[in-house]
């Protein structure tokens, strides 16, 4: 490794299990930082109106054209509320209350966690932003189930279908497809 480290400025970086550690890392022989790299938080939202759910069409690699719920990259420095309230709003222009956890599920090979609200539309001023084709809301039997990659995303529309029938919602907590949908009474 030759890369400088960001907090002495010397050239002695390694990789491997620092002392006393469980994992291995990226860190510096010099100064003795560690390098962490700890999985990453995805914030979204499923987004109700009179039954309908609002989805996005990809305008941005991968998977351009495909459906999925207004997701993505938690910022430094804000809850993952506002992550989720902010990523609904800069990728479909709708300014939603966000109103209870719904889904959070791992993905272990790819070091990510999802954390997918319930959510409901207060008001839709704005046009989607340059990562989105387009947002529609859909009706259950008008979701465009072929064209929806990501089997977790899909297990969460059939599922808010199911129970918004009933008007109770779980939260379901688990790694990709093997979790728990937990309801509270
Ligand atoms: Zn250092």
């Amino acid at each position: 490794m030759h890369q400088y480290c960001c907090h002495c400025g010397q050239r002695s970086l390694s990789y491997g299990i620092p002392e006393g550690d469980t994992h291995p890392r990226k860190y510096c022989n010099a100064c003795g930082l560690i390098y962490y790299d700890n999985p990453r938080v995805i914030a979204g939202a499923i987004i109700e109106q009179e039954g309908r759910l609002l989805l996005c069409q990809r305008g941005i690699p991968p998977r351009v054209g495909t459906w999925t719920l207004p997701a993505g990259f938690m910022e430094r420095g804000e809850s993952v509320e506002e992550a989720a309230y902010r990523e609904v709003w800069e990728e479909t222009g709708i300014n939603a209350e966000i109103l209870s956890p719904y889904s959070i599920f791992s993905v272990p090979p790819t070091n990510e966690l999802y954390i997918i609200y319930r959510a409901r539309l207060k008001e839709w001023k704005d046009t989607p932003g340059h990562e989105t084709l387009a947002v529609k809301w859909f009706n259950a039997e008008d979701i465009p189930w072929p064209d929806i990659f990501y089997p977790a995303i899909r297990q969460i529309l059939e599922r808010y279908i199911d129970e918004h029938a009933g008007g109770t919602y779980g939260i379901y907590t688990g790694s990709m497809e093997t979790g728990t949908v937990h309801f509270m009474r």
